[in-house]
């Protein structure tokens, strides 16, 4: 896999589909030149003689005399995303345009990439560590803003610095240990059995805390979700807002308001889950919306549990509930929002309506006031829980390879220190100690790419879209 680097590559790298903007890059030897061919602006000088992390402003050439305005950004050799001469054409984000420019490029001897080519560049270059890569794979891959927000912490810690110091402290250890082994018959001490066991302890415990507060900033991701769904302006964003005590949602009185799915963290009386918003499922002939709908309706099927939202003070309506009905085999609790503007009874008539329905647990909420919605999250939690698998932590963590490096990294180092303790004045099982030591070493080292395998590569890259 991705055995040939020094050939150029070209790929269409914006998303898919019509937009405001198409990215066309490219990467390696011939990358200035061939975009030179095909670029014209003001500036008399080839570009071939241009200086890198420049901006040029000019028209690009896509089929016959046939051009299109066009930025060029020049990034040279090893300034660039892949330590190689790279250049982006940013134009018009037609994706005919963008098609007829990538076979002008293709004619001038690049080669297509391959999902993930540009990246896996960068890493085999030294750009990156193949954390950072995973990290970018998690950036594309994100579906919420929670897992947004992971997938940059990911690549803005970059955790492999602080695992690269762990690594020279390591090497050391396993140097000083080593060279016990060598010049054993010497009367020479490289390192005495008290000191061994301190520098154990001490980086055991930053791994484990490493692991603990990965943990932390990557549960997001693996907590239970919940879907508010039901009619436009029954309270969703509202509800959204109140539950998880955040701003995420814009609630207004103008039916549709919300196009996308939002999603929040909400704690319930013992555990976390993942509040998810989308757009109200109300019929519609705005495109828009009809797009926003169709994501929520994917969701449906995806969510841990549906949480219907009815607005009480209107008269029922039996399409309201049309969608849990459709969905009889997902889990689903009903939220009888707006409870403050009706009284007790007539509530009360409309909430035994709903219930005869059978589609779940129905609590009667007040958004605006904040009634009933500890009751509403304590039901939440019942149905996640009859999911035992919710009921407990949850430990599948999408930082998985750094995770369990890391793990074994500390288990070793665990059995090292245990070797170590049963010594006395000197240190009497090195070599059981360096095997360990050098175990842990080979478990760190996956994580900063000095020693890697092609399956895992291969799984990293795999996950990636083209063009990045
Ligand atoms: P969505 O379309 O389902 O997301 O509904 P919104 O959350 O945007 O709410 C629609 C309108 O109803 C807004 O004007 C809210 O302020 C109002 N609203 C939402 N929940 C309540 C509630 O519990 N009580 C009252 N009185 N108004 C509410």
């Amino acid at each position: 896999m991705f055995d040939v680097l020094d050939d150029t590559i070209v790929a269409v790298s914006s998303p898919p589909g019509q937009g405001f903007r198409g990215i066309v890059r490219i990467s390696g030897p011939r990358a200035v030149g061939i975009a030179g061919g095909l670029f014209a602006d003001a500036d008399a000088t080839p570009l071939s003689q241009r200086g890198g992390f420049r901006r040029f402003c000019g028209e690009v050439r896509i089929e016959g005399d046939a051009s299109v305005p066009a930025e060029l950004y020049l990034f040279r050799a090893p300034r660039s995303y892949t330590r190689q001469d790279l250049v982006e054409f940013h134009t018009i984000g037609s994706p005919p345009v963008l098609a007829m420019l990538l076979e002008r490029i293709i004619e001038g001897g690049a080669r297509a990439a391959e999902a993930g080519e540009f990246t896996a560049r960068a890493f085999f270059n030294g750009a990156m560590s193949l954390n950072e890569a995973e990290a970018v794979a998690a950036l594309i891959g994100a579906q919420s803003d929670a897992q947004l927000r992971s997938a940059h912490r990911l690549r803005e810690q970059a955790p492999a610095r602080q695992v690269q110091a762990w690594m020279r402290q390591l090497t050391e250890l396993c140097a000083l240990v080593e060279a016990d082994i060598d010049f054993a018959e010497e009367p020479i001490e490289f390192i005495t059995p008290a000191n061994l066991r301190d520098r154990l302890t001490a980086l055991r415990a930053e791994l484990d805390k490493l692991i603990h507060d990965a943990k932390g900033s990557e549960r997001f991701e693996t907590l239970p979700t919940v879907l508010l769904i039901g009619p436009a302006n029954a309270g969703k964003s509202s509800l959204m807002n109140a539950l998880s005590q955040t701003d995420r949602a814009i609630c207004s009185a103008v039916a549709g308001t919300t196009r996308d799915i939002l999603t929040a963290p909400m704690s319930l009386p013992s555990m976390d889950c993942l509040l998810l918003d989308g757009v109200g499922l109300t019929h519609t002939d705005d495109e828009l919306i009809q797009l926003a709908q169709s994501l929520t309706k994917t969701a449906v099927s995806r969510v841990d549990l549906l949480c219907l939202v009815v607005d009480v003070s209107v008269e029922h309506r039996n399409k309201d509930l049309e969608i849990l009905r459709d969905h009889r085999r997902q889990r689903a609790v009903i939220a009888a929002n707006k409870c403050d503007l009706m009284d007790v009874d007539k509530c009360a008539a409309r909430v035994a309506q709903l219930r005869r329905a059978k589609l779940g647990p129905v609590q009667t909420t007040s958004a605006a006031s904040g009634a009933g919605l500890e009751k509403l999250k304590s039901a939440i939690q019942d149905r996640l829980c009859e999911d035992q698998q919710h009921g407990q932590e949850h430990t599948i963590l999408p930082g998985a390879r750094l995770q369990s490096a890391i793990t074994a990294a500390s288990a070793a180092l665990g059995r090292a220190g245990r070797q170590a303790c049963g010594m006395g004045e000197t240190i009497d099982r090195a070599e059981l100690i360096a095997l360990e030591l050098r175990e842990a070493l080979d478990a760190l080292s996956v994580i900063c790419g000095v020693v890697t395998t092609e399956d895992l590569l291969a799984r990293v890259f795999a996950d990636f879209c083209i063009g990045k």
